[in-house]
């Protein structure tokens, strides 16, 4: 059953399988315990932290805090600010982030989080950034927030350029690389100040992350035990983060080929797509996006209704985002880009995401356009009241 939902969760990578239980037979120990063999746990989370730093181009691995996946590093990002940030202080996020920085930054910043524009693709231009900069200059800003890639439309921003904008103004940068990470390559993405990561969005298990802190900052993150060098309380889940750091490891290692070979397949689809689906829109088609992504929007359509569809043809897709908020995260990436998706403001349209994998293939891409397609006219024919003839 052809599974397009990746964007959601991924499947455990076999090396991730293999780690998760090594550590979890091998290396159960307590890391925080005294004792020798909780010396070897102790060691395998530094060459955890060692080897996720090196994947990551950081020279400094003290700066990785593992946390319970994304959303509980975003969290912690948030905490950390709202008691370290001067009180006047103002943030910058774009109108696109998922809702764990969103709904994390204006906790930290109430009625101080401001939206940096996005162009009609929904990238936020190096250009637009230094506008927002400069607009808010009268107040420190403590934190500008923008994601690497959406989970939504995939749409890739321009994180490296972003980062060294704030870096020449002296202002702390934070990447959500949640959806990045494992798709394209992780090297360099230690460039931004704050970072974000979460396992199981490529093949790692769940309930495992990180947070990227900046080297030498006075983090203090939760409250509780010290671990995570007092920076982030609670026992690591050393499993999880042994079964994170090898499936980024192993996804690295195919990561050129996958996104190549992924690229030609989604274009091909979006080729199918125009034939068999005319009326469909892709969101930020014009723009850089992941090899993986494909979000369509259908004008008149219910997004629920054409999932449900897609189901009973064995396609499993989405809405958009699978957090509870989900349909509000996409309708926010759409209202973002609305103009330039030649809807009228406020006219109904279903989005449906498709979200592939290293595993997927051409096969799997044409029989989802084929079945929205389907959908697409069951959807059209169910709207229409059915004819009686009263003669
Ligand atoms: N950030 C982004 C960009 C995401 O796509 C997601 C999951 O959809 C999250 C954060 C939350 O991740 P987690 O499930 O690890 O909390």
């Amino acid at each position: 059953m052809p599974y397009f939902d990746h964007n959601a969760t991924a499947p455990l990578h076999p090396a991730a399988r293999a780690a998760w239980l090594e550590a979890a037979d091998r290396f159960w120990q307590n890391p925080s315990s005294l004792f020798r063999m909780a010396t070897a746990a102790r060691d395998l989370l530094a060459d955890c932290r060692e080897r996720l730093a090196d994947l990551l181009g950081c020279n400094d691995p003290g700066r990785i805090v593992f946390t319970s996946g994304a959303t509980a590093a975003n969290n912690l990002l948030g905490r950390h600010l709202s008691t370290s940030a001067p009180p006047d202080a103002v943030a910058l996020l774009s109108p696109i982030e998922h809702p764990a920085v969103d709904a994390s930054i204006r906790a930290a910043f109430p009625g101080r989080a401001h939206e940096t524009g996005v162009d009609a693709e929904g990238v936020v231009a190096p250009e637009e950034l230094s506008r927002a900069l400069d607009t808010a200059r009268d107040r420190p800003i403590a934190v500008v927030s923008i994601m690497a890639a959406s989970n939504e439309s995939g749409v890739l921003q321009p994180w490296f350029d972003l980062a060294s904008l704030c870096r020449d103004r002296h202002i702390p940068f934070h990447t959500d690389a949640a959806q990045w990470l494992g798709k394209l390559p992780a090297s360099g993405l230690a460039a931004c100040d704050w970072l974000t990561g979460s396992g199981h969005k490529f093949g790692g298990p769940r309930g495992i992350g990180f947070l990227v802190v900046p080297s030498h900052a006075r983090f203090r993150g939760d409250l509780g035990g010290p671990q995570e060098q007092g920076q982030h309380a609670g026992t690591e889940n050393l499993p999880g983060i042994a079964g994170m750091v090898a499936a980024l490891e192993a996804r690295e290692r195919s990561l050129v080929d996958i996104a190549v070979r992924g690229a030609a397949m989604r274009d091909a689809a979006i080729e199918r797509l125009r034939e068999r689906v005319p009326a469909g829109i892709v969101v930020s088609g014009n723009a850089e996006r992941l090899w993986n992504t494909l979000a369509i929007l259908i004008p008149g359509a219910d997004s629920r209704k054409l999932v449900a569809t897609l189901d009973r043809a064995d396609i499993e897709a989405s809405t958009g985002s699978a957090c509870s908020s989900g349909a509000a995260s996409a309708a926010r990436v759409v209202a973002a880009i609305a103009p330039s998706l030649g809807l009228a403001p406020g006219a109904p349209a279903g989005m449906v995401r498709f979200s592939a994998g290293p595993d997927t293939t051409a096969a799997d891409w044409q029989a989802a356009v084929d079945a929205l397609a389907e959908a697409v006219v069951m959807s059209a024919g169910a709207s229409r009241p059915p004819r009686v003839d009263l003669r």
